[in-house]
């Protein structure tokens, strides 16, 4: 059984990353979005609310399950039989980004392969932080995020 993980920040679970969830669970028998808890980063949203957010976004693939670790991600896979890690492209920036990423998670275990699933057009422009951005000035973001992620945005944004 080929199992991926999806690790990510995911501060909120976009279209993007959506999209990149629904093609991977084509590709591999089971895939688990990771919510990775960083303590270096401030976040919108708790690691639960991200969990709960992208639980019910992806409720209609058989195939995905949810979770969240603080551990390293590599250590998670391993205790989780698994050796893929799926990550998003969309431009070269993210690239540089990843393959540097990618050659750290060897150094810590050589077995792990990183699998790269690039953007879909209309995802290429679309990041955490723009909908965060957007979501401070008012803009309508119901086109870049899942509906559940849509709902907790509002009430996030209506309390500030
Ligand atoms: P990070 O894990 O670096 O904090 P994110 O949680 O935003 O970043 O993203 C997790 C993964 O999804 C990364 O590989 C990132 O490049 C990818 N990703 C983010 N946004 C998109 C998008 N719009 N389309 C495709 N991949 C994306």
């Amino acid at each position: 059984m080929r199992k991926a993980v999806y690790p990510g920040s995911f501060d909120p679970f976009t279209n993007g990353h959506l999209d990149i969830v629904k093609r991977a669970a084509r590709i591999f028998d089971s895939v688990t979005v990771l919510v990775a808890s960083n303590n270096n980063k401030s976040h919108l949203f708790s690691v639960d609310e991200r969990v709960n957010m992208i639980k019910e976004s992806i409720c209609d693939i058989p195939n995905v399950t949810v979770d969240s670790t603080s551990a390293l991600i590599v250590d998670y896979l391993s205790s989780h039989n698994s050796f893929f890690i799926i990550r998003g492209l969309r431009n070269s920036v993210d690239f540089e980004y990843e393959y540097t990423l990618e050659n750290n998670n060897l150094f810590l275990d050589s077995a792990i392969e990183t699998v790269y699933l690039t953007s879909r057009k209309e995802n290429i422009f679309l990041s955490s932080s723009a909908v965060r951005e957007y979501m401070s000035y008012g803009v309508d973001c119901s086109a870049l995020v899942p509906p559940p992620v849509l709902e907790r945005l509002k009430a996030k944004f209506e309390k500030k």
